[in-house]
């Protein structure tokens, strides 16, 4: 069963409609990524299926059940942003146990969770630094932290790594790979306009143009039989 469901999802902004009846299915510790050009509305899926945005019509499922009117805390998802928005008096431990505050948690289970995170993302020389004392790369790292240690059921990336120099877009791409290895169920969906990251982060890719969905397929089946020219020139097809 789809552990996430998007049946005939529209999203308007006033007479604006962005997202134009997009259905699709999402298992259970999949690699989903979404790739199309700017302004197509990969950010604005990303926020409906997380909830900070209502849906105009159609209906998201999680696990079977309509969550339409589920609020983004009770959703079971962690998201992280291109702009990852550290609180900037806060160590890099303050920041990644913030968001733990509110789930009635010990102290004691608090700590065990930032410092294994930090140890997956490692983080563990940097705790008692402020964000302002790190690299871009490490921030970056710390927003990731920050979503893991809520335990969420999903996580959502949007363009987690333009911010980035080249060199350290590789080396933060890797690490979010070797995470989703290390998290079977976890299902990660992950928004860029970058076709490397596409190719190589996903288990399917779903190609929107103008809120519309073009293609949806494994990398290899998107590659080989484009059902567009659309698609081929974003997945770098002679087609
Ligand atoms: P992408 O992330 O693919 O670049 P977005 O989802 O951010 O695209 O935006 C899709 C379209 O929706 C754009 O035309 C954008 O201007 C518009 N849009 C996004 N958010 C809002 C909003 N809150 N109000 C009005 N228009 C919006
Ligand atoms: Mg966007």
């Amino acid at each position: 069963m789809a552990q996430i469901r998007l049946d005939n999802i529209r999203k308007s902004f006033g007479a604006f409609e962005v997202i134009k009846g997009v259905s699709m299915d999402i298992r259970k510790g999949e690699f989903m990524v979404f790739v199309g050009p700017s302004g197509c509305g990969k950010s604005t899926l990303l926020r409906l299926i997380s909830g900070l945005e209502d849906i105009t019509s159609g209906t998201l499922s999680f696990d079977g059940q309509p969550v339409n009117r589920l609020s983004p805390s009770k959703r079971g998802i962690a998201m992280v942003f291109q702009s990852y928005a550290l609180y900037p008096h806060m160590t890099v431990y303050e920041n990644m146990a913030f968001g733990m505050k509110l789930s009635g948690r010990t102290r004691e289970e608090c700590k065990a969770r930032v410092e294994q995170a930090a140890g997956m993302l490692q983080l563990s020389p940097y705790l008692e630094r402020l964000p302002r004392q790190l690299s871009g790369g490490q921030r970056q790292r710390v927003a990731i932290g920050r979503a893991i240690v809520r335990d969420p059921k999903v996580f959502l990336f949007d363009e987690p790594l333009s911010n980035l120099d080249a060199a350290l877009r590789v080396a933060t791409r890797l690490e979010i790979a070797k995470l989703h290895r290390g998290m079977h169920d976890t299902t990660m969906i992950y928004v860029t306009h970058d076709q490397v990251e596409a190719m190589t982060l996903a288990d399917r890719i779903c190609v929107l143009r103008d809120g519309v969905v073009e293609q949806v397929g494994t990398p290899i089946e998107l590659y080989e039989t484009p059902n567009s020219i659309f698609v081929a020139g974003f997945i770098g097809s002679p087609k």
